[in-house]
């Protein structure tokens, strides 16, 4: 078959629908359009290595310019699509129409912004994409003062990059621990030791009531009035997905574009992968938005392969990690709704695993230090299994035992 496949979103999404295309033999024509200037790229080392100047800005491309001309994808850039109109199967960009037999919806997420008075005072900056990264690493320099709102991890990667390059850094989050969406306790407070032991001030349990400008520069000012003096702010307080493209073309949308286990939307000539996806997983029996390199290929894989005729349905075990300072945390699962954990091994070795468990099913594994417990967890969570927890927290045996033969 030789269909028009357009995929809109040039990101690591998009790229993955594109080349998994053509690793499935698909003969028609691909189109990638995306509103960035720069070819696909990785987005975790903007928080991490490209942030601290250790990356140049070709070592970000997930694939050289060559590989798209070697695989006829037509690739368009700085182009944002304006308009899909699924009945006549047509996407309205820089004032013209290109038309699609398939196409993919690949938008990713944006920054969520801030609705407080102040929030759009200069030198506020929020981080998603490269030209973010080219905004605020010239403002790094020794001794400026850099006040972080929102303790995730993109904050607190920012954080540990900042403060190493001698910035003064202060984090303010609401929850009363950091990252308390996605890891338990003994996690936060291990975070929370390593980034006050390098001088990072962190500000737990306050909300934001507002943003201020005087002459000595900026001020985040909390809901219990105390002012914190900075130079630059930098707002990372989540992610929205970009679905409005979606809903306006009258597709479903739930917190993202809702796909079925093949990435088919509502209309079925319309998938979408990554980011801006709300799927059903059968795994954990509810629908996911995910916000990973994991999920942005592994379901643009099996857009490609659906595309093409295979029959293939996207269950996966999401899996995550964030770097800061030497210190890797690798997630594997989801813990919401665990009903309780185990901690293996002694955080002040800086070396841990933390396991969640939804009655007696292991559901989520966080590994400080610890990538072999990460590896093993993978497959241990992919097949549903129940573990003994005492035997788990003793680190005399090993661990896969307490899961049985
Ligand atoms: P994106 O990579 O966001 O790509 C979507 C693209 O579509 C964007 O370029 C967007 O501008 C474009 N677009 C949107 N609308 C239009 C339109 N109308 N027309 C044309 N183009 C459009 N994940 C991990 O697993 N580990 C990590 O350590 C990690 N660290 C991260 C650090 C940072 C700072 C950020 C921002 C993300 C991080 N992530 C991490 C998340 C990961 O990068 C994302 O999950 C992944 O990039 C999602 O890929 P995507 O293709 O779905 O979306």
């Amino acid at each position: 078959m030789h269909e028009q496949v357009v995929i809109i979103g040039a990101g690591q999404a998009g790229l993955s629908v594109a080349q998994s295309l053509r690793e499935n033999a698909h003969a028609g024509s691909i189109t990638l359009i995306g509103d960035e200037e720069l070819a696909p790229y990785q987005r975790p080392p903007l928080s991490k290595k490209f942030l601290a100047g250790e990356l140049t800005d070709e070592r970000l491309l997930l694939k050289p310019l060559a590989f798209f001309e070697k695989q006829a994808i037509d690739l368009r850039l700085g182009k944002a699509v304006e308009g899909i109109n699924c009945a006549t199967g047509v996407v309205q960009v820089d004032g013209a129409s290109i038309s699609f037999d398939k196409l993919v919806l690949t938008t990713g997420t944006r920054p969520r912004s801030l609705s407080l008075p102040g929030g759009n005072l200069p030198n506020i900056h929020v981080l998603r994409a490269v030209a973010d990264v080219k905004r605020l690493r010239p403002l790094l320099a020794p001794g400026r003062r850099l006040v972080i709102i929102g303790g995730g991890y993109i904050g607190l990667e920012v954080a540990a990059v900042a403060q190493t390059l001698g910035v003064s850094v202060t984090v303010i989050e609401a929850q009363d621990r950091v990252m308390a969406r996605v890891v338990a306790a003994p996690v936060s407070a291990f975070y929370e030791d390593v980034h006050r032991a390098r001088g990072v001030t962190l500000v737990l349990g306050r909300g934001i009531a507002g943003l201020e400008r005087d002459a000595a520069g900026l001020a985040a000012v909390t809901c219990d009035q105390v002012r914190y003096c900075a130079d630059l702010v930098l707002v990372a307080v989540g992610a929205v997905p970009n679905m409005e493209l979606a809903a306006a073309a009258g597709l479903k949308t739930d917190d993202g574009i809702v796909v079925d286990a093949q990435g088919r939307t509502s209309d079925p000539r319309v998938f979408a992968a990554g980011d801006c996806t709300r799927f059903p997983s059968a795994l954990y029996g509810r629908t996911l938005r995910l916000e990973s390199v994991q999920n942005a290929i592994d379901q643009a894989k099996v857009v490609g392969a659906t595309l093409t005729g295979a029959d293939v349905r996207y269950n996966p075990v999401p899996w995550f990690w964030s770097d800061q300072y030497d210190v890797k945390l690798q997630i594997v699962g989801l813990s919401h709704g665990h009903t309780h954990h185990v901690v293996r091994g002694d955080p002040a070795t800086r070396s841990f695993s933390v396991f969640y468990f939804d009655g007696p099913r292991l559901i989520a594994v966080d590994s400080i230090n610890r990538p072999r417990d990460h590896m093993l967890a993978r497959r241990f969570i992919g097949a549903e299994v129940s573990g003994d927890v005492d035997q788990l927290a003793s680190e005399s045996s090993a661990w896969e035992s307490a899961f049985g033969p």
